[in-house]
């Protein structure tokens, strides 16, 4: 069943990968409207769910395992849906598994070291998932299109000119086989939104007031710059997309449909990881038994000697007894004509 469900995962997310070595030219190869025939929207709860829990699960045993960490980088334009995508995906999650860490414009005090030195700090550890809300990446997104900010960064004018894009993918690349190597999952999404999808969440951002926290015309100004920005997205994703840390990318126009592939896409990676709970090993249980003894022996006239496992008892029954609910036996129903429809299509590759 766990290896169905990450053969059928791994099959899901494959159109979405950018195969390491690929010239990647974003308006050829990836369509920003693009939706699984057999996926529809009134199916997009059901199939987030499933997602969340395999999540929780995941995650509460890499906390436990306490050896891999997983970053997750998320690069996107604005209004591609970085936020609401995090808060959906992560919302069945232990939050003290995860830190989410947005990068805006650098301080002075991050100009004044390399550029990489603010993400290194923001690492997660080992049992964590970090999320990158904008990541390293933007070094080699706004500030190429931006060449000023580059300026600003007080390189010394032999480590600038001509060949720093291609040295940055180079150091990037190099940064993130250390991070894996060294028991670091790194996972790249870009939400790849198009320029209508944009103009019309831009609309929406002015037109509903409690939205317009979201917007800034600066916002709007930088779509002079589109195809610079595609540009740069297509060079880094050919650049940088790595056998030991891929970058995927994700169809934005449709949010749920965006949301279900990052889901998909963080589920496989720690499925692959397949953290375990730690073995207790027998001289530990005996120690467990002693206590238990010592505590039991405690127990005030009469109460039970260990109220606890009554009440784990009580537990487990409450818990089978929600899964064999009406609603839980139909969302399974749905789950596994899903899996079903997925294990027959004809999947796209690219
Ligand atoms: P937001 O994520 O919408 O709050 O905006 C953050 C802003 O910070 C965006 O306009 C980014 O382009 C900008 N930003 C992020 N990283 C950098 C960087 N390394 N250099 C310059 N600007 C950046
Ligand atoms: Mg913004």
């Amino acid at each position: 069943m766990a290896d169905d469900r990450a053969r059928l995962l791994a099959k899901f997310i494959e159109p979405l990968r950018v195969e390491p070595g690929s010239k990647v030219k974003l308006a050829r190869d990836f369509d920003p409207g693009y939706k699984a025939s057999f996926l529809k929207k009134k199916d997009a709860a059901v199939v987030l769910q499933a997602g969340v829990e395999v999540l929780a699960e995941y995650q509460a045993r890499l906390a436990a395992q306490d050896s891999w960490g997983v970053l997750v980088c998320l690069q996107a334009l604005d209004a591609a849906g970085k936020d609401g995508t995090i808060g959906h995906v992560m919302s069945g999650v232990n939050p003290q598994g995860v830190r989410v860490s947005s990068f805006k414009v650098p301080s002075a005090e991050e100009l004044d070291h390399d550029y990489l030195w603010r993400y290194a700090q923001r690492l997660p550890g080992r049992g964590e998932i970090g999320i990158f809300n904008r990541s390293h990446y933007e070094e080699v997104l706004v500030v190429r299109v931006h060449p000023e900010l580059l300026d600003r960064q007080k390189l010394p004018a032999s480590c600038k000119g001509k060949g720093v894009w291609a040295r940055r993918y180079a150091e990037i690349n190099d940064w993130e086989h250390f991070l894996a190597g060294n028991g670091f999952k790194v996972v790249k999404l870009f939400l790849n939104l198009s320029r209508e999808e944009q103009r019309i969440r831009f609309l929406r951002r002015v037109d509903a007031p409690e939205k317009n926290w979201k917007f800034s015309a600066a916002d709007a100004r930088e779509r002079k710059y589109w195809d610079d920005y595609q540009a740069a997205f297509s060079d880094m994703l050919s650049s940088t997309s790595t056998e030991w840390a891929p970058w995927y990318v994700i169809p934005a126009d449709h949010k749920w449909f965006a949301r279900i592939c990052v889901s998909s896409i963080l589920a496989h990676t720690l499925i692959g990881i397949d953290p375990r709970y730690p073995v207790v090993d027998t001289a530990r249980r005996e120690d467990l038994a002693e206590t238990k003894g010592l505590l039991e022996a405690e127990a005030p006239q009469g109460a039970a000697p260990d109220p606890a496992k009554a009440e784990l008892a009580t537990q487990a029954r409450e818990e089978q007894a929600a899964k064999e609910s009406e609603q839980a036996r139909k969302q399974r129903k749905r789950m596994k004509k899903i899996r079903a429809k997925l294990a027959e299509a004809e999947w796209p590759k690219r």
